[in-house]
């Protein structure tokens, strides 16, 4: 037995040391983060899992002491070390700066992948979906979520929405790969392409792609609003659903949540040697010191974890175990019913629950076999071939306060460079010039397109040119878009209207 645990901030509660055992990271979290990872160790050290823990303390004590990323060195150095994180929700501190630690951590560490399964537990769960099991598999790493925003006018901020094709490519793979691995029928897509037709084009277009090389599995694409009302009406219709981020992570807590309570769903956070696993939920503050917290969502996710260190035996008893409390009856408050519950339980009650009933299987609801262990998912990404690209002209963004086009159309009239004119006035996207409607509301953020009619290549000089005689008719530039063709073909967006 080895009894090495590396500690930073707080004291370890629960212990687990075994031979042969795998070294992982565990964060307590903010709210009711503390108690529910007790519950969750409680059960994993009773079922037998071989971990050697290292705690490190992340989350809103660390933001509080003046680190704006809500992690510190030794911490990262502990993830590095392990590779496996077993992560409590946190509180992200309102204000100040602070950037959300999820998000770091999924980025810094490369976990493309987050897979939220979302099953019912009818009839000892209350819920209006009986039939639901559904997947989701989310990209983690993209997306608005790449929190590039800036305030470029009085009026308006901007969010940069970054989608790229091996991004795309690999979220996808691993969709298909995840189906086929755990014999899933069919993978869904959620974007909104008819809308987005360049960034969740992409997306689409991807699945479609890589689709074809999976003809055993259904492939279904829906538009995301559809597909969410469909998903909370008649969510027995999906099996796995893969989406980008931000679809993805609205979209999980809505499938847990109908599921009978967010308290329930796990997820795992999948990288290239990297993984963490965490509750669906955050950290419920309104919960927090009384006890009454469903540690299922993070019981679960410890699950997944036992699956990718390959104890997927352990996983496989705690999970069972799991299952047949739920049918027990033994229920926290969250999914607590008196038409179904037996007893509505706290936090460790219901961890200890689980552990009683180790080694027993549900009776009716069906039991996991994890036998096949760690059903390893691998993805390669296609190399990126490198289009020939010509520079044709460029879009220029302005600060101009007066709420009138033609103004501005004026003051750039003649402004000419290689040939580029002003082709194009937008407002918020929608083409206030030429031939705009009066109707328009228009803000102080502009977008002017410059390009030479046929279309043909410039230099960058020539755009360097162009702005500085915008600037010379003291306008302010706040930022350009180049405008490209690659292989020939046009990569930017027509103006709304245009
Ligand atoms: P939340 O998920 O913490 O809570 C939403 C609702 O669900 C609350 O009513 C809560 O009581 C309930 N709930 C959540 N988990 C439960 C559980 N295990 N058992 C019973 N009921 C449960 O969402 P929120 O209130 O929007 O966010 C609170 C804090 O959590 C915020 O600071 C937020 O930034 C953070 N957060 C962290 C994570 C994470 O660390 N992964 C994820 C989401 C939110």
């Amino acid at each position: 037995m080895t009894n090495t645990i590396v500690s930073y901030g707080q004291e370890p509660e629960v212990k687990i040391r075994q031979s042969a055992s795998t070294a992982i990271t565990v964060a307590y979290g903010d709210g009711i983060g503390p108690e529910i990872m007790k519950a969750t160790l409680k059960v994993l050290e009773a079922a037998g899992a071989r971990l050697d823990i290292e705690e490190i303390s992340i989350g809103e004590s660390v933001y509080l002491s003046g680190n704006t990323s809500g992690i510190g060195q030794e911490a990262w150095d502990s993830l590095r070390r392990t590779r496996v994180f077993l992560k409590a929700p946190i509180t992200t501190p309102q204000g100040g700066g602070y950037k959300s630690l999820n998000v770091t951590t999924r980025k810094v560490l490369g976990l493309f992948a987050n897979v939220r399964p979302c099953v019912s537990y009818y009839p000892y769960v209350s819920t209006k979906h009986p039939v639901m099991d559904v997947v989701i598999v989310r990209e983690n790493e993209e997306d608005l979520y790449a929190g590039i925003e800036h305030q470029q006018t009085d009026e308006v901020i901007q969010c940069l929405k970054l989608i790229s094709r091996p991004g795309t490519e690999r979220i996808i793979r691993y969709a298909f790969e995840y189906a086929k691995v755990y014999g899933r029928k069919k993978v869904t897509c959620f974007t909104k392409d008819n809308i987005m037709k360049m960034t969740d084009g992409l997306f689409h277009k991807v699945f479609d792609e890589v689709g074809t090389e999976y003809p055993e599995i259904e492939k279904e694409h829906c538009i995301v609003d559809i597909g969410a009302a469909r998903l909370a009406e008649t969510p027995e219709a999906f099996d796995v659903i893969v989406m980008p981020n931000l679809y993805g992570d609205i979209l999980s807590d809505v499938a847990a949540q109908i599921t009978g309570s967010v308290g329930l769903g796990g997820s795992a956070n999948i990288g290239d040697g990297f993984a963490m696993f965490e509750a669906i939920h955050g950290s419920a503050p309104d919960l927090a010191g009384k006890g009454k917290a469903n540690p299922s969502g993070l019981l679960l996710a410890a699950v997944q974890m036992l699956v990718h260190i390959k104890q997927a035996d352990i996983a496989e008893k705690i999970h069972n175990a799991w299952l047949r409390t739920m049918e027990d009856g033994i229920h926290t408050a969250d999914i607590y019913d008196a038409g179904v519950s037996k007893a509505r339980v706290g936090t460790q009650e219901f961890a200890d629950s689980v552990i009683d009933r180790l080694g027993l299987k549900p009776e009716n609801l069906p039991a996991v076999d994890y036998s096949k262990g760690n059903k390893s998912i691998n993805v390669t990404i296609t190399p990126t071939k490198q289009a020939v690209k010509e520079l044709v002209g460029v879009d220029v963004f302005l600060h101009f306060s007066e709420r009138d086009p033609e103004q501005l159309a004026a003051k750039l009239a003649g402004i000419e460079s290689a040939g580029m004119r002003l082709k194009m006035i937008t407002n918020r996207g929608t083409k206030v010039w030429p031939n705009g409607f009066p109707e328009t509301f228009c803000t102080d953020h502009w977008r002017c397109r410059f390009t030479n009619d046929p279309q043909q290549g410039v230099s960058y000089q020539a755009v360097v040119d162009l702005l500085q005689r915008i600037h010379n008719r003291s306008l302010e530039v706040i930022k350009t878009e180049n405008l490209y063709l690659m292989d020939g073909k046009q990569t930017f967006s027509a103006g709304q209207g245009q």
